[in-house]
């Protein structure tokens, strides 16, 4: 379908990382661009809490895919190092087992080996076949699935070859697929861990996500200088060099639209300007229930189903801590005895898991410029069941009980924080995560990726109903994560340029 495309004119609601990098693309492509941001500074879910001279990243502490935001600079002339310093995390994260069990992959092959062996003896073949599997799917899932905006199923299928398909595993579990390669339930689990931020278990995930854990060994993990928020801040001076004009502070009240077609914002304060164009960066699905005018929520914007199904919530603890935490590095994802059931907790029972998966990162040690000299920046992050599942919920009296969880595990594994160490501690809670930045359900991290919310089955980057609507950000295509949602913010300005010629 063409839409006629009236002026080079698009207002953005939301600076989130999505809005940012839809506004580079379309500045680059000569379109006027102003974003309204709700809150004091941009970012979205990466943002930032700074208190006594501790510097915590609210959301994002794991950069993968390093050569997305290199592209994102470099479609604008500029290069990435000029504006972010990126700090190398290797080896990367710490997978840990209540029996003291740990797993910690490197991107280092000779590295890697000697840890997968430790585990399970004679793997060697499995772990290099995993990794060559892995690069093929890596390769053709970038190339001809992920970064194509395609509405037609078949069409997205069929860019893929015979060989290419069966290879995808997209019909297989990821839990099957890892069991073709490792016979160690430790390796699986660590492997199979990043399920439940998808919105899944690995026993429903299709197996073509083997490739996150290929990319986080093949790509590396980072840490931008500054933190996470050292990123942002990157990409918000690369927008405003470009003249993209960004205005905090202004929450957008709703859409205005008549005769099918988007006609300007209102703003909180009862004002509107005309606007021939939107970008919506607020979360999808909150889009469509608060800012759309009624009805239009009820209609689905994507083949299958009305209403998306949904990744997690979270609670999330940012602690400053006087003196070093010793025992940990950057990057530690505590796993439970019983991981299945786990996941059956969180996604059947609807509870947080009685056996706690929780990860805490400790970006300071990399860069200490984060904390106050001699002292430690924490951020625990703990899934939660999404608010329509749990019902209400005493969150007073649940963050105690987790943090107590918490410690206790510390202490297993001979971590201790006494209690006057904390000189900071704040938590956000699924509530918190939704009021703030306008999450759905309080889930964390957007629709869920499982195969019938992937690809042209995942909500549009453009509305249906609406001409001049569009949508970009972790809701619509391709997913969720930073650099995911980088390509998000690229497939929307695309998909418009396409629109204006
Ligand atoms: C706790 C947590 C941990 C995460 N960890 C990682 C990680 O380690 N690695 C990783 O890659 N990804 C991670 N993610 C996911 C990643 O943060 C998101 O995928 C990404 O930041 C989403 O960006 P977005 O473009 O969808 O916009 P969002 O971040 O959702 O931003 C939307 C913006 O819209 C604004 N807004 C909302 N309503 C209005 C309104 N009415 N008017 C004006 N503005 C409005 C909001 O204030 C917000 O700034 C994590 C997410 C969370 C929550």
């Amino acid at each position: 379908m063409t839409r006629p495309f009236p002026e080079k004119r698009i207002a953005i609601i939301g600076a989130g990382v999505g809005g940012l990098t839809a506004a580079i693309y379309l500045r680059l492509a000569g379109f006027e661009v102003s974003i309204y941001e709700a809150l004091p500074r941009p970012g979205g879910r990466a943002n930032l809490i700074e208190q006594e001279g501790f510097r915590f990243d609210t959301g994002p502490s794991l950069l993968n895919y390093p050569w997305v935001f290199e592209g994102l600079f470099a479609a604008a002339g500029r290069r990435l190092i000029d504006y972010v310093t990126l700090l190398p995390i290797d080896p990367s994260i710490t997978f840990l087992w209540p029996d003291g069990t740990s797993f910690t992959p490197s991107s280092d092959l000779r590295r890697l080996r000697d840890e997968c062996e430790r585990l399970e003896p004679g793997v060697t073949p499995g772990l290099t076949a995993f990794l060559s599997d892995a690069e093929i799917k890596y390769n053709f899932s970038f190339r001809k699935l992920v970064r194509q905006n395609v509405d037609n199923p078949l069409a997205w299928l069929c860019a893929l070859s015979l060989g290419e398909m069966a290879k995808s595993a997209v019909w297989r579990s990821l839990d099957s697929e890892l069991k073709r390669f490792f016979g160690s339930r430790h390796i699986r689990e660590a492997f199979g861990s990043y399920a439940m931020y998808l919105g899944g278990s690995p026993q429903n995930l299709p197996g073509l996500f083997s490739i996150l854990s290929y990319a986080e060994l093949a790509y590396g993990l980072w840490l931008p200088r500054g933190g996470i928020y050292g990123l942002i801040e990157g990409i918000a001076r690369l927008a405003g060099e470009l003249g993209v004009n960004i205005i905090t502070g202004r929450r957008v009240r709703r859409v205005i639209v008549r005769d099918g077609r988007v006609r300007g914002l209102e703003f909180a304060d009862g004002t509107t300007e005309d606007w021939p164009s939107v970008i919506s960066n607020v979360d999808l699905p909150t889009t469509r229930r608060e800012l759309l005018p009624p009805g239009y929520a009820q209609r689905p914007n994507n083949l299958l189903r009305r209403h998306p199904v949904m990744t997690p919530g979270v609670v999330t603890f940012y602690w400053g801590l006087r003196g070093r935490l010793e025992g940990l590095q950057h990057h530690t994802i505590f796993l439970p005895d019983h991981f299945d059931a786990a996941f059956d907790d969180l996604f059947k029972q609807h509870r947080i898991p009685e056996d706690l998966p929780f990860y805490l990162s400790m970006p300071s040690a990399t860069d200490p410029t984060l904390s106050p000299p001699g002292c430690t920046t924490v951020f625990v992050l703990i899934p939660t069941p999404i608010s329509s599942d749990a019902g209400p919920a005493d969150w007073a009296t649940t963050t105690t009980f987790l943090k107590t969880r918490i410690l206790e595990r510390l202490r297993r594994h001979n971590v201790v924080i006494a209690p006057g160490r904390l000189i900071v501690e704040r938590i956000l809670t699924p509530e918190d995560w939704q009021e703030m930045f306008g999450l759905y359900q309080g889930s964390a991290f957007g629709a869920a990726h499982t195969l019938f919310q992937l690809g042209p089955f995942r909500d549009r980057n453009l509305d249906r109903d609406i001409h001049g609507l569009y949508y970009t950000g972790a809701g619509t295509t391709p997913g969720t994560g930073l650099p995911i949602v980088v390509l998000s913010g690229q497939m929307t300005a695309e998909r418009i340029c396409q629109h204006a010629r």
